[in-house]
């Protein structure tokens, strides 16, 4: 019970512009069942498109590698959907299910994954997860920041229930 407690955590994911496009929204409510599937609760939602600025800060950390304009332009250029997800080990369990970031490893060793099979290029590759307790914390609040983190205790409590 205690070690539920002290694993429950948070993690940011976003399906990216070309998952969320209306001709492949399905994939959206596949993808979505399939982390319901997976025990993650959905705590915050919401769907929106991010400016060219936005993107470039979201992504900072990547200012100086040479797919950063490429991404940020990809990142800007429809609707996205993003969503705070929660249940024990959320961050490392989010990115297993994703899969690889460059998506020829999928075909090698994830094929079974969302990346692999729902990602086209290494940077279309459909999702976003946060890579560290820190780095989920920045990216909740940039898209959420009037959720209140700390109010996640009570969700601990639904879940030990
Ligand atoms: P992840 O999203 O798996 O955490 P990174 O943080 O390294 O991966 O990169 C951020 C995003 O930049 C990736 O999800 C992908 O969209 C893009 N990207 C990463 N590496 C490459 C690459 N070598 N070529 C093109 N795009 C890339
Ligand atoms: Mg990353």
């Amino acid at each position: 019970m205690i070690v539920l407690i002290l694993m429950f955590q948070l993690t940011l994911c976003i399906l990216k512009p070309d998952i969320v496009r209306s001709p492949h929204l399905f994939n959206v409510r596949e993808i979505i069942a399939l982390i319901l599937k997976r025990q993650f609760i959905f705590i915050k939602s919401k769907r929106l498109q991010l400016s060219r600025e936005r993107a470039g800060e979201f992504y900072r950390e990547h200012q100086e590698k040479f797919f950063y304009s490429r991404l940020v332009h990809y990142m800007s250029c429809g609707p996205i959907s993003c969503h705070i997800l929660g249940r024990e080990n959320a961050i490392k369990e989010w990115r297993s299910m994703l899969g690889p970031t460059k998506v020829y490893k999928t075909i090698f060793e994830a094929e079974n994954t969302i990346r692999g099979q729902h990602g086209v290029t290494d940077t279309r590759n459909c999702g976003h997860g946060s890579d560290s307790i820190e780095t989920a914390q920045r990216e909740m609040n940039f898209f959420f920041p009037e959720f209140d983190i700390q109010s996640i205790s009570k969700y601990e409590n639904i879940l030990t229930k």
